[in-house]
């Protein structure tokens, strides 16, 4: 089965739920819209020609380590070079690197088309841009000539390094060291796990970012700096000169994403450690790496609408084929398409709903970083990007979340079938489940939104956004129009919802944190299916609105029928899911460790 990108859907997403004619006439995004549908077209030609074909064969294959060199799967090369030359690696970049400057909503569209196509492919490109970013943000003029055109053209490939065997989430306790050298540069010595494209030869250089100590910092996270390790060294002229002590000692075996190598990184075995560059203030170095890891939060939130959307196209051509019982409708005597069946439309309408709402929600929060980009007074862009920091962790985890649930969803679909790997629904599952682990975890990602997003501005940008929320759905309940069922009343609930656990939040933080944190992750799902429910809803909105003249616009339309479905299905879980945070903390926490482990 074929992909074929899901065009109609994402302008639709960038109209109603990230503003697309609002943020062009406002001057944030500096392209037209058949500009962009044109972009994200040609990215579809090029994911079902050339990606698509490799994703099988590169998950039965996977990355393999030779003779100390990382060789990726069969095709790769050239299609990694197909890549480049096409100008894909370089959409986000600054003409000035020789990109082509196009917005954040086109080049997390585009993500969306590599990654469904084939996701193990689809980190490579996802992983240099986060190193760009970082390097665009802070580093020095003469870091930003020697790597960032080389990176932006694809010609160079750029990689993550924060994770060590004792420090995952907790990067406070790292202990690869920094020691600063007379001429300015520094020499890195540990070990690096779980680093993604650590090595390959797809390009003829990696640029690593590294996480790193310097020898007299102080503990925990005010101690790390984060510096540019290049695979191989760059002479000042810019051609390529002698091998830095930096190698891949080992590849991990995953349960996914086979095509994309996990690799330990050994710094500074070979002597005195790799030659690596400073990137901003010494000691800063997290702050840095924000930069980075923002970026590539809402990237891999964007991973999550990705495998979602392919494991909903895949189960919605099988349930076209498969024969089984006869359905309502069905003929005696024959036997039905399993997708007339009730319970298949259910998990088809689900399957197809959650992807959707995944995708404004992370849609939204790029159209936030485009405006805060483009914004030329201080106070429009501290809003945009105050906007930004509340929706990233909820494009991280609750669309990663979406796209294990709707990976498994589409296995179920399939049946037996679905558990046998010749489908290709099983991978889309086993691939899927990396998402809500790596970028920070899901659990990290709700104790962000918590402790961190929740708080914004003395909770002013919640608000700002809650009250947005509520007038969308008040919007829906005062039309009053038949087709949309009772999708105002449960949008109102769900907001409501919102307001009220993000009320005692605020209250529980201040005194009672333990069970605030047993909520954080049912706090992040509510607020994704609020959010996720009025999106949808302003889409169904906009049909109504453009029908205007030709008669009702019915309730079997699509993108009304999702949005109602959505609401009347799963944003009702909001309700529950308050009364989870005001009264399930404290049987959460009953148990001590002893008690749990007993
Ligand atoms: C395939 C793959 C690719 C990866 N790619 C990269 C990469 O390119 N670069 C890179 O640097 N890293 C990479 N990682 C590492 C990844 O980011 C980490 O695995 C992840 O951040 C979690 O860290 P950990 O594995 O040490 O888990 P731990 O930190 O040990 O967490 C274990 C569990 O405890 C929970 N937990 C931890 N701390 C807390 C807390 N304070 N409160 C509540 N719960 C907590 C977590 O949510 C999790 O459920 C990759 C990992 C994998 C598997």
């Amino acid at each position: 089965m074929t992909y074929r990108a899901p065009v109609d859907d994402i302008m639709f997403a960038l109209k109603t739920a990230a503003d697309l004619d609002e943020i062009i006439a406002g001057g944030a995004v500096a392209v037209d819209e058949d500009t962009i549908r044109a972009v994200i077209d040609e990215a579809g030609k090029f994911a079902s020609a050339v990606l698509d074909p490799l994703n099988v064969s590169g998950d039965r294959t996977g990355a393999r380590l030779v003779d100390g060199v990382v060789e990726t799967p069969d095709g790769w090369k050239d299609a990694y070079r197909a890549f480049a030359e096409g100008g894909w690696a370089s959409l986000a970049a600054d003409e000035s690197l020789g990109g082509q400057n196009l917005p954040e909503i086109v080049a997390m569209a585009t993500s969306e088309i590599w990654n469904s196509a084939n996701m193990g492919f689809g980190l490579c490109p996802l992983l240099t841009q986060g190193a760009i970013d970082a390097i665009v943000a802070h580093g020095s003029d003469t870091l930003k000539a020697t790597y960032l055109p080389n990176m932006a053209s694809g010609r160079w490939t750029g990689t993550m390094n924060l994770t060590e065997p004792h420090a995952g989430s907790d990067l406070g306790h790292l202990r690869t060291k920094a020691v600063p050298q007379p001429d300015g540069t520094y020499r890195i010595t540990g070990t690096k796990i779980f680093i993604t494209y650590g090595d390959h030869e797809l390009t003829e250089n990696i640029i690593h970012l590294v996480l790193a100590r310097l020898p007299d910092a102080p503990p925990g996270t005010r101690g790390i700096s984060l510096f540019v390790v290049p695979k191989i060294l760059v002479n000042a002229d810019g051609s390529l000169g002698e091998r830095n002590d930096v190698v891949c000692a080992g590849l991990e075996h995953k349960l996914g994403i086979h095509a994309s190598p996990t690799c330990v990184m050994k710094y500074g075995e070979g002597g005195e450690g790799a030659v690596g560059y400073l990137v901003g203030e010494e000691n800063r170095g997290l702050n840095v790496m924000f930069v980075m890891m923002n970026a590539a939060r809402l990237a891999v939130g964007v991973q999550g609408v990705a495998i979602a959307e392919r494991a909903t196209q895949r189960a919605i051509s099988y349930a076209q084929e498969r024969k089984q019982g006869r359905s309502a409708k069905g003929r005696a005597g024959e036997m039905s398409p399993i997708i007339e069946h009730a319970d298949i439309r259910r998990n088809l309408m689900t399957m197809k709903a959650m992807t959707q709402a995944a995708r404004a929600i992370c849609l939204a929060t790029a159209a936030e970083l485009d405006k805060a980009h483009a914004a030329t007074d201080e106070t429009a862009r501290k809003a945009a990007l105050d906007r930004a920091a509340l929706l990233t962790p909820v494009a991280k985890a609750f669309s990663t979340d979406i796209g294990v649930e709707v990976a498994s969803i589409g296995v179920q679909v399939h049946g037996g079938m679905g558990f046998i790997e010749e489908t290709g629904a099983a991978q889309h599952y086993r691939d899927a489940r990396i998402l809500p682990i790596y970028e920070g975890t899901n659990g990290i990602q709700a104790i962000d939104l918590l402790t961190r997003k929740l708080t914004l501005e003395g909770g002013k940008v919640l608000a700002g956004y809650i009250r947005e929320l509520a007038k969308t759905a008040e919007e829906v309940r005062a039309s009053n129009r038949p087709e949309f069922g009772v999708m105002g009343e449960r949008l109102t609930q769900a907001v409501a919802a919102l307001e009220d656990a993000s009320r005692w939040m605020g209250q529980a933080l201040q005194g009672n944190t333990e069970a605030a944190l047993a909520g954080a992750q049912p706090y992040l799902r509510l607020f994704g299916l609020a959010a996720g429910g009025v999106y949808l809803a302003r889409g169904a909105l906009a049909v109504v609105r453009d029908s205007a003249g030709s008669g009702p616009a019915s309730g079997a339309n699509p993108r009304i029928a999702l949005a109602r479905f959505f609401a009347e299905n799963h944003a009702v879980g909001a309700t529950a899911l308050k009364d989870t945070i005001v009264t399930g903390g404290d049987a959460t926490l009953l148990l001590e460790p002893e008690a749990l482990a007993g």
